[in-house]
């Protein structure tokens, strides 16, 4: 383990010469040598969504990050994803949301668990109840741009190809040779994870059994046409849709031949076939948006971490894209991660911190496998499953399962576990009015937050961790709540021995 303090060695302290980037000491290597590898605080292999997310969340924290990415340049025409309401009440914490908002489209947060056509409960916050539709490669790249601007160096074109650790470093060795050193490395390399192999970390589940086609593309065919053409095949197909998507574009999901090995996009050829196969016909689609194939597998790493090797996002998770919540699962993790790993780096993470990343994060991921597995089965054509289907369709009547379920896919009913507490212990806390605004507008730099209603508690020796907040008019059923810096609630009360025995806990020891 990581020993909690600095060395001439230790690169967090070593000075860097200053850079144009924005937000803190950017994240140049260092090098005692002109042969010995560049070193940083933490590398991370794969820049996609996962890995542009904890590039930044790490950067918040002055960590010197590189991410190293194996394409050379960033993807273009993939599928469109859902960001869903946790992961947008990420973004208004971190202060991205008013960037990406305009980059998507806001369809109501309703048919969410298994296309069920049930409306959202009532009692949500209308800022952000609504499912965020955005082509991923643009979420990617204002990811990726955030990253950069706080000071993470992206280099493109480079793949991780193997790893060796000892007590103190991680040595990366890329597939062009080249070595780096690290304190950390965490593979976000997606599913098929070069660094999780490389780690003989288990990846047990189930493998493929089947894999779709699924795509937005323009069609040749009079609506009413396709209409009744898609009821009839419905009827006995679970894995076929065709639907309005936009004017003009319909979005398409079809069975593909087979199961593949192939990691690349499906062309409109094999839509048109396999479309000939399902409906006898192609329906004229052309000029596809994008274009996808995934299959069913779903399996969830042994570990999140080996020693000083952590894997993140679908390195760690697989899952068919049923509720649409990989991605969503992947930046949630990030954010998870991030402040963990930054403690860690920085000298003051409380022991086994990093360690309560796997404890909160793992049992999530099963969760959303298990409601993955549970919506392929409501979605199935068999009568005992449609007969399952319409008992469901009655129960989500009643708010509260509507809401469960809600929480669910969403995210935002997950409870960690810290211990014996009010409901509200371990749960995020919503985006509540403060003083001056709302509460995730104060937490943009990544810090712990004590809100504070009885006016009198103190940060004191934390403070250059955790922020203070005093607001009697707190919009807070509580006294007073820490907050992590992902926004959970790590302590709910008055006492300030018991709240400093708390920040000790979550923030280690305070300077004096
Ligand atoms: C059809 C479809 C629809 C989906 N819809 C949704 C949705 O609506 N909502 C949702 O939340 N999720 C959705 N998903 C899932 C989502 O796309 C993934 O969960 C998400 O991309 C995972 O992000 P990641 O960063 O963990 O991994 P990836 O996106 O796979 O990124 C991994 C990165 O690592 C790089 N890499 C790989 N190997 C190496 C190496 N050795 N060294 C360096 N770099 C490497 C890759 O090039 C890649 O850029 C959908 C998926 C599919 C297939």
């Amino acid at each position: 383990m990581h020993p909690a303090h600095f060395t001439a060695e230790n690169p967090s302290t070593a000075p860097v010469e200053p850079d144009s980037v924005v937000g803190g000491r950017p994240s140049s290597p260092t090098r005692s040598t002109d042969n010995a590898p560049r070193t940083y605080d933490v590398i991370i292999a794969g820049c996609g969504p996962t890995g542009a997310m904890l590039a930044a969340e790490l950067r918040l924290h002055d960590v010197r990050v590189l991410v190293v990415e194996k394409e050379t340049e960033p993807p273009s025409a993939v599928r469109i994803v859902g960001l869903h309401i946790r992961s947008l009440e990420l973004m208004a914490m971190r202060g991205l949301l008013e960037r990406i908002l305009p980059h998507g489209r806001r369809r109501p947060a309703s048919a969410y668990f298994a296309a069920i056509p049930k409306p959202a409960p009532t009692g949500l916050d209308p800022r952000y109840a609504y499912l965020l539709g955005i082509p991923q490669p643009v979420i990617e790249r204002l990811l990726e741009v955030h990253a950069v601007e706080l000071g993470a160096q992206v280099r493109r074109g480079r793949a991780v190809a193997a790893v060796e650790q000892d007590g103190d470093w991680v040595t990366v060795e890329l597939a062009d040779g080249e070595r780096l050193r690290s304190r950390f490395l965490v593979g976000c390399d997606g599913g098929r994870s070069t660094v999780r192999k490389l780690l003989g970390v288990g990846f047990p589940g189930e493998p493929a059994r089947t894999e779709s086609l699924m795509g937005e593309m323009a069609v040749g065919v009079p609506p009413e046409e396709i209409a009744v053409r898609v009821a009839e095949i419905r009827e006995t197909h679970q894995r076929f849709w065709l639907r309005p998507a936009g004017v003009g574009v319909y979005s398409v999901l079809v069975p593909a031949a087979g199961v593949s090995d192939r990691a690349e996009p499906p062309t409109l050829d094999d839509f048109k076939r396999q479309l000939r196969a399902v409906a006898g016909t192609d329906f004229g689609v052309h000029s596809p948006r994008w274009l996808s194939r995934f299959g069913d597998a779903m399996r969830l790493a042994d570990s999140y971490r080996v020693g000083r090797v952590l894997l993140a996002g679908d390195a760690a998770h697989i899952h068919p894209p049923i509720g649409g919540q990989g991605l969503n699962l992947g930046v949630q993790d990030a954010v998870n991660l991030g402040w963990k790993l930054a403690a860690q780096v920085r000298g003051w993470a409380p022991e086994a911190l990093l360690d309560t990343y796997q404890a909160e994060r793992r049992p999530v991921a099963e969760d959303v496998l298990d409601n993955t597995r549970a919506q392929a089965q409501l979605l199935s054509t068999e009568p005992g499953a449609q007969a399952v289907r319409r008992l469901l369709i009655e129960l989500m009547d009643f708010d509260e399962v509507n809401l469960h379920l809600l929480q669910k896919i969403t995210a935002i009913g997950i409870r960690y576990d810290f211990g014996d507490g009010p409901d509200l212990l371990g749960r995020r806390l919503p985006d509540i009015d403060v003083k001056h605004g709302h509460l995730y507008g104060l937490l943009h730099r990544g810090r712990g937050l004590l809100l504070d209603r009885t006016e009198r508690l103190t940060v004191g020796g934390w403070s250059d961790r955790v922020d203070h907040l005093a607001d009697s008019t707190a919009a807070l059923d509580a006294p007073g709540v820490l907050l992590r810096p992902d926004g959970h609630v790590a302590w709910i009360g008055d006492d300030q021995r018991d709240l400093d025995h708390h920040l000790t806990r979550w923030f280690g020891r305070p300077v004096h």
